[in-house]
């Protein structure tokens, strides 16, 4: 197992990038501690495969280093790194047994036939395939194949990081669940790393002690998954986690007041003069329905989504979302809302600005 530290690391698949919109992955300065599961978590494109790449070894940056335990390891190959990686797809040896497929990785690394036997056996019920051990991978369904290339990703307990590239996405949803619960224990069981890409944010914060947010080329977050509901440092954080996301209002703020189209909203810390786009960003479970005072809504629809109500409203034309319980009723006088000030998170150009405590 090993701690992995990205330093000064950034990659361009162009040969002479112009500038910083062509690189796939910005600059980045991490370390990624041993023994820990993150997620790597954001939408299609944003450079998360490119980032997995380039720490197991299949891809090399065009700047920077990857360090395991404090030792460079940018030129080695992935054998070299030891590490196992699980792709998006199944990659699994069509004329041999699953047997065979699980066991391959062993007996590449020489591991005693007893052991390997035994492992065997254990990563087949991890995955659920207990039973067909003896069938030939070819006549199997696309999922079984992923399972295989998944048990293949574990089967070993002397890597140094185990990396999964969205592995889930041809499993059928309730495997998904308990394959996700497999990979867990596997964790906790071995310690190992464990990188899981993904772009679901339920499979990041379910799977996860640690998730990173990737956003165009750029870590913009690591955090637990509380610390990323409660102060998303980004507002992309804040509106691509959560369900609904976060509210992100355009606003200007002095000292302890932010002001949204001439009204006036409290906040919990104050802050000195902002330059750029200040937005101010308040989670639908923050807001609160009232008839008045406040800032002015109108209800555009009520959706009941069982522990709870998303009420739909337009503030100033923009819409927003308010979570209300499941036994609030929702009357034509409420046409105002307001924040919980501890909870108003404040945003100059996109990223989240300290107030000072009053
Ligand atoms: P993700 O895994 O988050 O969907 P990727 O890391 O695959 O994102 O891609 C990040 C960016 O790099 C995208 O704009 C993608 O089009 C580009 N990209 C990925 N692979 C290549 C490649 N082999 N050559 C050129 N551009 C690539
Ligand atoms: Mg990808």
């Amino acid at each position: 197992m090993a701690e992995i530290t990205l330093d000064n690391l950034a990659h361009s698949y162009s040969p002479n990038p112009k500038g910083e919109g062509d690189f796939a992955l910005k600059e980045l300065n991490h370390v990624w501690s041993d023994g820990e599961a993150y997620a790597l978590l954001g939408a299609s494109g944003c450079g998360k495969s490119t980032l997995l790449n380039i720490i197991s070894g299949l891809l090399h940056p065009s700047q920077g280093r990857i360090l395991f335990d404090g030792k460079d390891v940018t030129q080695a190959t992935t054998a070299d790194r030891n590490i196992a990686q699980v792709f998006q797809f199944p990659v699994v040896y069509d004329t041999m047994t699953v047997r065979a497929n699980l066991a391959f990785p062993l007996k590449n690394r020489g591991a005693d036939p007893k052991y390997i036997a035994e492992r065997v056996q254990r990563i087949g019920a991890m995955i659920g395939m207990e039973a067909e051990l003896d069938k030939r991978a070819r006549g199997l369904t696309a999922d079984a194949k992923q399972k295989i290339s998944l048990g293949r990703g574990m089967v070993r307990e002397d890597v140094n990081a185990l990396l999964f590239d969205e592995p889930l996405t041809v499993i059928d949803p309730h495997m998904k669940w308990e394959l996700r619960t497999q990979l867990k224990s596997l964790h906790h069981d071995f310690g190992h790393t464990m990188i899981y890409v993904t772009h679901d944010q339920t499979e990041a914060l379910t799977f996860a002690d640690k998730v990173v947010v990737m956003y165009d080329g750029r870590v913009v977050q690591i955090g637990t998954p509380q610390e990323l509901f409660d102060t998303p440092q980004h507002t992309f954080v804040g509106y691509f986690i959560g369900s609904p996301g976060m509210n992100v209002i355009p606003a200007t703020v002095t000292g302890k007041h932010a002001i949204v189209h001439g009204n006036e909203v409290e906040l919990a810390r104050g802050y000195d003069a902002l330059d750029g786009k200040v937005e101010i960003g308040v989670r639908p479970e923050f807001v609160r329905l009232t008839d008045g005072p406040g800032l002015p809504v109108t209800i555009r629809r009520v959706e009941d989504v069982g522990r709870h109500k998303i009420v739909r409203a337009d503030l100033f034309g923009s819409p927003i979302n308010i979570l209300a319980g499941e036994d609030q009723s929702i009357s034509p006088d409420m046409t105002h809302i307001s924040f919980d000030p501890a909870r108003v998170n404040v945003y100059v150009n996109d990223w989240l600005k300290h107030g000072k405590a009053a």
